[in-house]
């Protein structure tokens, strides 16, 4: 298929249920969910850790189609350059956020160049017309909007900022390790906090440059996935009738096989996945911390209506 590629970019700040998000919009028709694709290079070809169908990366059917088509197979070199230009070029310091359009520079267009066939071949081989990429970050968003042969359609996933620093204080085990398993990483109240605004603003900034940005609470999401989900699809440009939802049942969603690079555990799941809202911040984040959290990021609490004064909706 030849043509723009058009990318699903969940973006946002980690722990708000990008994976869950990614997954089940990777269940409609038409669509091909890849995981942290921005992940790709170094969790996938150089580190070959597991992909969402539970086979190492290197050893998916579907990732060695999309290696083969995309580059002639995968390279190790290619996976190392990749990976350290990615890293430069989208960190924040080089986005210039003031400027109109990032990556304009020589550097960016030969990145942009090469990371194009593997859009491409994704959506050729997932046989879908849309790519979801949950690498949230939304400097790499600004990075892949620079090519010219994107199409970029923005989901700002949001959660409650109390319930994203108490997952970031938690002991995470990745399981996606094909030798040891590692702990995932972690952020205290302040760290989650600073991190939680920046990353949030940054992609409020993005998706007002965007002609398809709607923004999603994680709260809305699993409450009621199928409201929030049709009204973001239409948001999006791409509405989808009550027919591609066969696999949501009230509030359960049948989540099959996907091939996901990266992210939460819960990739790694499989079938029915009771969609339950995970409230434990209320009990578990310790008094301190949840002021500390709160203090610092009112704004948006107050802006995505997690306040019990907030407007309505
Ligand atoms: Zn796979």
């Amino acid at each position: 298929m030849t043509g723009p590629i058009e990318i699903l970019y969940v973006g946002g700040w980690g722990r708000s249920g990008s994976t869950l998000l990614d997954r089940m919009v990777g269940r409609l028709p038409g669509f091909v969910s890849v995981g942290e694709a921005r992940e790709l290079w170094r969790r996938g070809v150089l580190e070959n850790r597991l992909c969402g169908c539970g086979v190492a990366f290197l050893d998916c059917p579907f990732w060695t189609e999309v290696g083969l088509e995309a580059y002639g197979g995968w390279s190790m070199e290619l996976a190392s350059e990749m990976e350290a230009d990615g890293r430069r070029l989208d960190s924040l310091g080089h986005m210039g956020w003031l400027r109109e359009r990032a990556g304009s520079s020589d550097a960016a267009r030969a990145y942009l160049k090469r990371l194009a066939p593997l859009y491409r071949a994704a959506r050729d081989v997932g046989e879908a017309k849309i790519v979801v990429d949950s690498s949230k970050l939304p400097n790499y968003a600004v990075l892949l909007r620079a090519s010219f042969d994107v199409d970029l359609r923005l989901a700002h996933l949001v959660r409650d900022s109390r319930g994203v620093a108490n997952s970031w204080r938690k002991e995470i085990t990745r399981v996606d390790a094909t030798e040891e398993p590692g702990l995932m990483e972690r952020y205290g109240a302040l760290a989650a906090s600073a991190r939680y605004l920046v990353y949030n603003a940054l992609t409020e900034r993005l998706s007002h440059r965007l002609p398809h940005a709607t923004r999603v609470r994680y709260e809305d999401l699993v409450a009621h996935p199928y409201e929030t989900l049709s009204g973001m699809l239409h948001a999006l440009g791409e509405p989808a009738g009550p027919d591609a939802f066969g696999w949501l049942h009230g509030t359960v969603a049948d989540l099959g096989v996907s091939h996901t690079v990266d992210g939460n555990p819960m990739r790694m799941q499989q079938g029915p996945v009771p969609l339950v809202a995970d409230g434990t911040w209320r009990e578990q984040l310790p008094a301190r911390e949840r002021s500390v959290v709160t203090g610092l990021t009112l704004p948006l609490l107050w802006h995505y209506r997690y306040l019990e004064w907030s407007p309505a909706a």
